[in-house]
């Protein structure tokens, strides 16, 4: 239903791991590409505009569109609700772009269920714990409380890192970008099960 000829790729890792920037650094050499905008109920942080990083809406709106089952996915992360929506990603993949998302651990399960044949999931993460909480601590864009409870998350989010396809260590990040650049080329070159299918039933051509 969702799979033209598009694919996805899913980042994940913690906070501050440096997704957003590795993707900024990556993204004008990895083609036609779609960056899944999702929506939240969390608060905005300083810099970020709506409807650019996140879209930025009520926990009642959120639970309206989960009613409304606009989400392909949807987690309630740090106490606060993250979801992607059906639509765009169906036009993007319909269009043959590569999807990619910032989603969490629950969130790559849920994607991978969905569209498994269709999906690269990478774990993004800094070399260390320590080095992650310095990275939010210069970052400066949380509270003591909230990079506190983001330490916790990603001490819990690590252990899930054999469900992914690779894992970045984003220690220098020009040679993270490299690597990440070529997964996301590798990406591309996944096939869904129906053209598969096609492919077999066309490649029997002797009776
Ligand atoms: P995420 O999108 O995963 O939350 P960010 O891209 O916002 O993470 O990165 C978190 C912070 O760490 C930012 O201040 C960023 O400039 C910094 N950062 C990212 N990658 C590196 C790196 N390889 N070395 C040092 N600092 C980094
Ligand atoms: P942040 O608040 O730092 O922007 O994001 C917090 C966490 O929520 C990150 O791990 C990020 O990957 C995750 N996240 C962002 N959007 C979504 C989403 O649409 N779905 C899910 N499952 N997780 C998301």
């Amino acid at each position: 239903m969702y799979k033209n000829n598009g694919v996805v790729l899913v980042l994940s890792g913690p906070s501050g791991a440096g997704k957003s920037s590795l993707i900024n650094k990556i993204k004008d050499e990895i083609g036609d590409y779609y960056f899944s905008i999702s929506t939240t109920t969390r608060g905005m942080r300083d810099g970020e505009i709506n409807g650019v990083h996140y879209h930025f809406v009520s926990e009642e709106e959120f639970k309206k569109d989960i009613e409304d089952e606009h989400f392909l996915e949807y987690a309630l992360v740090h106490g606060n609700y993250y979801g992607t929506s059906i639509k765009p990603v169906k036009e993007a993949l319909s269009e043959g772009k590569l999807v990619i998302f910032d989603i969490d651990v629950q969130g790559n399960t849920a994607i991978n269920n969905r569209l498994g044949d269709i999906t690269t999931s990478v774990f993004i993460t800094p070399p260390t714990l320590s080095e992650l909480k310095n990275r939010l601590q210069k970052r400066d864009t949380d509270s003591q409380e909230v990079i506190d409870k983001r330490i916790n998350m990603a001490k819990m989010e690590i252990q899930r890192i054999s469900e992914y396809d690779f894992v970045v260590v984003n220690d220098d990040l020009d040679v993270a970008a490299d690597v990440l650049k070529q997964i996301a080329k590798t990406a591309r070159l996944k096939i869904p099960v129906e053209k598969i299918n096609n492919f077999v039933n066309n490649w029997e051509d002797i009776n």
